[in-house]
């Protein structure tokens, strides 16, 4: 298969993490006999510095012209003081927006050879975690009215949480195909006891359960939810929820696992061309000195072949690799532990390369 892949390399540890990933990523098409071609696009302070724009025209229609875009981290100290319609981060959110992401994908997976860094009691940790979110990204009351007036004498803030049966269906549908393509359990996570928009939520759910009858449909509050991830995060496979549910649980859920440096995420819209990127951001405290951890970029890149590219064994291949390497008892500085073996980024994504084979 021929693919063009947009590459965003942006700032700090973007860079060298990126090269790791397209390392992988080349590897992987000799491989399996597929050609990944790359267009380099800038967004981000490397943007600002060379256009004056976090994400010029020209390079967002590089991105959408494209079959995925893989994505370093942007931003920096160097550009803290630029207007705020400026900021690096900026263009993160005008790409997101222009390619009409709507569905953000994360997944909560430990490695059995990291369970020591999971903050959870051991016990909980060997059952394993891995499972995915699948978070509304563009709607919900993040996106609703927001205003503070004077009501009946008192400053009052009001914000305004709506969904309509569209935006929750074509969530839901991305949240059963990611299903599919994993152990075929759903958990809609929602406040039907409280939220109307939660009822229409769930009504959608059910609905579209219909057409996917290979996929287990389950409910949960999401206050239960939240209760569930640290008590018994093995139960689930991937979570379906709302935009301001789904930023919480996300964030609670990278928490159990342990270290940042690890974990990937995928935003998707109504096409295959899909935001690939690790959750991490430019840590400029370690930048340009082959630091960084490269396998949140390098699982991404997985994610973008299972995903978008319908490429399911790569992807399988790719994991593999990590865990080999995980298991040689190699470590970036971030999850270093006693009796490991320390490795710097280009390094690490020397051992993954050697160990990455066709499944
Ligand atoms: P950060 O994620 O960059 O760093 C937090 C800590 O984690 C730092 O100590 C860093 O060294 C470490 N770390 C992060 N990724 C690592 C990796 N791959 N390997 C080893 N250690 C790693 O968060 P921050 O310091 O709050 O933000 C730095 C800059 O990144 C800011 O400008 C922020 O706005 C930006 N940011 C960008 C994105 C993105 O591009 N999607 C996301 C978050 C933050």
């Amino acid at each position: 298969m021929n693919k063009n892949i947009a590459v965003i390399r942006g700032d700090g540890i973007g860079p060298e993490i990126v090269e790791q990933a397209l390392r992988v990523l080349d590897k992987i098409a000799g491989l399996y006999g597929h050609t990944f071609t790359y267009t380099d696009a800038d967004m981000g302070g490397c943007a600002i510095d060379k256009h004056g724009d976090p994400l010029p025209e020209s390079e967002l229609a590089k991105c959408l012209a494209s079959d995925s875009v893989l994505l370093g981290a942007v931003g920096g100290n160097k550009w803290n003081d630029v207007p705020g319609h400026m900021r690096p981060e900026k263009g993160l959110l005008r790409l997101r927006a222009g390619m009409g992401v709507y569905s953000n994908n994360r997944p909560a997976k430990i490695w059995k050879q990291l369970a020591d860094a999971s903050p959870l009691r051991k016990e909980i940790v060997e059952n394993g975690i891995d499972f995915i979110i699948v978070r509304e990204l563009i709607g919900g009351i993040y996106f609703g009215e927001h205003k503070t007036e004077e009501i009946d004498g008192k400053p009052t803030a009001i914000d305004v949480l709506t969904y309509n049966e569209e935006e929750i269906e074509r969530i839901g549908r991305i949240g059963f195909e990611t299903a599919q393509k994993r152990n075929k359990k759903l958990c809609s996570v929602e406040k039907s006891n409280v939220l109307d928009s939660s009822r229409l939520w769930k009504k959608v759910m059910h609905r579209l359960a219909e057409e996917y009858p290979d996929v287990e449909l389950s409910d949960m509050l999401v206050d239960n939810c939240a209760m569930q991830i640290v008590k018994n995060p093995a139960q689930f496979d991937v979570i379906v929820t709302e935009n301001m549910f789904g930023d919480i649980l996300s964030d609670e859920a990278s928490m159990i696992t342990g270290s940042i440096g690890m974990i990937p995420s995928s935003s998707l819209g109504s096409t295959t061309c899909g935001l690939y990127e690790p959750i991490h951001g430019s840590a400029p405290d370690i930048a340009g000195q082959d630091k960084a951890n490269p396998i949140g970029t390098i699982l991404s890149a997985a994610m973008m072949l299972r995903y978008s590219f319908d490429m399911p064994a790569e992807a399988d291949a790719i994991e593999n690799a990590v865990s080999a390497y995980l298991d040689a008892g190699y470590r970036t500085a971030d999850i270093m532990s006693e009796g490991m073996t320390i490795v710097g980024c280009r390094r690490c994504g020397d051992l993954i390369l050697e160990n990455l084979r066709k499944e």
